[in-house]
């Protein structure tokens, strides 16, 4: 177990448990996950995410490039594409903070970066998080949206 302290949530994570969840699903994009543009394109993101959240999430077991469940929402005039993505991750809620979504970065209603929790669950008495990724996205596949 390892105490993480993100966006002033405090979590007990199981992170040996996380990441071997982690260590056995596929890459975001590819055919057993879901190879569509969308899904693709969001893998190519990822290493643009801001630093912190990129090592917070790594902290945790979690593999960024892997097996999340990625949304799309739509494409912004300044270009950019609105996208939820929810991981997963093992452990306790210790500490939770009072606005529920914590912006990264904020630049206006179309160009943020911010985390937060999804559905908390219990899974054979374990705990189970979903962690929001919910970002305006830059569009890097060279095959054009539809
Ligand atoms: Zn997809």
């Amino acid at each position: 177990m390892k105490s993480i302290i993100m966006a002033g949530y405090e979590l007990e994570i199981d992170d040996n448990k996380t990441l071997s969840y982690y260590k056995n699903l596929p890459f975001i994009g590819e055919e057993e996950h879901c190879p569509c543009m969308y899904c693709k394109n969001y893998a190519l993101t990822i290493a643009g995410f801001p630093k912190s959240v990129q090592n917070q999430l790594r902290e945790m077991g979690i593999d960024p490039a892997k097996g999340a469940e990625v949304s799309h929402f739509y494409q912004s005039k300044n270009s950019k594409h609105m996208y939820v993505a929810e991981y997963k991750a093992f452990g306790k809620l210790v500490k939770k903070p009072n606005e529920e979504v914590i912006d990264i970065y904020r630049n206006n209603e179309e160009d943020y970066f911010s985390i937060g929790f999804g559905n908390t669950h219990f899974n054979n008495e374990e705990m189970v998080f979903g962690i929001l990724i919910d970002a305006f996205l830059p569009w890097l596949l060279e095959e054009n949206p539809e």
